[in-house]
């Protein structure tokens, strides 16, 4: 089976975008490019890398300039703290590397404006190191085909995903890996509506097979959403199962499910055969399926009803139910 990178590479050998520093091997360009695409579109990008490089063609002549002229080359593109940061950065590499742009990870990633993300892309592409650039694109894949279903504004979380990358970085060319994975988050799987139909990971994907691609990644927002665990437990016996109504006032009012028993953590005796998570507006279901086979049901509550399984389908159900019945099937 093809790697995480053979496949992306593929893919990226198929679909890459015509971007003019596609194909730069110089830092700087590099540099100039990543940092204007921090928060500009490309199509405008387009034009302001241009501009820019008409105006300052190496760090020496960026150095060199008033900040006064980067500011006005950089006006209309907004965050103009991006233009100061490169101008200070521009004069520290003259100062303290020879004016010549420092080749290592750690060196790049102390100059002023540069972050991992932008660290990461100047290193792989420039220099083929093997340090994956993780941003939102990057985010949003891994977590769609690996599956992380944990808030990924969590610095533990992106550390994780960090992790898998690190181990599926092509190391023989981690500047292609890199722009690969940029363009597939841009062009295959973005944020809404991914193309999943025509997507070569479509087989492996944790998102696609269970219906996750409109949840993951999870982003919690502050104040926000409220972790709830559900435990189901799904008896058999002769092919009749146990039904409940929710009551009250929680979600899925007068919607059906299997016995639940709801904790305040994932923790559970036995391992579910299958798991799954909803995030709601104000809160994160998640979702546990566990099956018993017994000789006798056990004694019904009050919402509770026998049925046979077969029937289930026909009441009302929250999608966590379909999804764990669609798991069945
Ligand atoms: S199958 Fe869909 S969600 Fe999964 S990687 Fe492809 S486009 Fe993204």
């Amino acid at each position: 089976m093809a790697s995480f990178a053979e496949t992306l590479i593929s893919w990226y050998d198929d679909h890459k975008r015509d971007l003019p520093w596609r194909g730069e091997t110089d830092p700087y360009k590099i540099w100039v490019s990543e940092i204007i695409l921090q928060q500009t579109r490309v199509q405008q990008g387009w034009d302001y890398y241009h501009r820019f490089l008409d105006n300052f063609p190496n760090v020496k002549t960026l150095a060199e300039a008033d900040e006064e002229k980067v500011l006005k080359v950089w006006q209309g593109l907004g965050y103009y703290s991006r233009a100061r940061n490169m101008h200070a950065a521009a004069r520290e590499i003259m100062a303290e590397h020879h004016g010549i742009f420092p080749q290592t990870y750690d060196k790049i990633r102390s100059l002023k404006g540069i972050g991992n993300y932008t660290a990461a892309a100047i290193a792989s592409i420039a220099f083929h190191l093997p340090y994956p650039a993780v941003d939102g694109n990057v985010i949003r894949i891994v977590s769609r085909i690996f599956g992380i279903c944990d808030d990924v504004t969590q610095p533990a979380v992106l550390k994780r995903i960090t992790a898998i990358c690190e181990t599926e970085i092509d190391p023989d060319q981690p500047g292609v890996f890199n722009q690969a994975a940029m363009d597939f988050g841009a062009m295959q799987c973005v944020p809404r509506n991914p193309k999943c139909n025509e997507c070569p990971f479509q087989s492996s994907c944790y998102a696609f097979k269970n219906n996750l691609t409109d949840t993951l990644p999870i982003k919690k927002k502050k104040g926000e959403s409220k972790h709830r665990f559900f435990h189901f437990t799904i008896y058999l016996s002769d092919n009749q199962t146990i039904i409940e109504k929710r009551t009250g006032s929680d979600i899925w009012k007068n919607m059906y499910q299997f016995p639940l028993t709801e904790t305040d953590s994932e923790k559970w005796p036995e391992k579910p055969v299958f798991a799954t998570r909803e995030v709601l507006s104000h809160q994160i279901i998640h979702a546990a399926y566990y099956v018993k086979n017994v000789k006798k049901l056990p004694k019904t509550a009050e919402n509770q009803s026998v049925i046979d399984f077969d029937e289930i389908e026909k009441l009302p159900m929250p999608k966590i139910m379909i999804l764990f019945l669609k798991h069945l099937e």
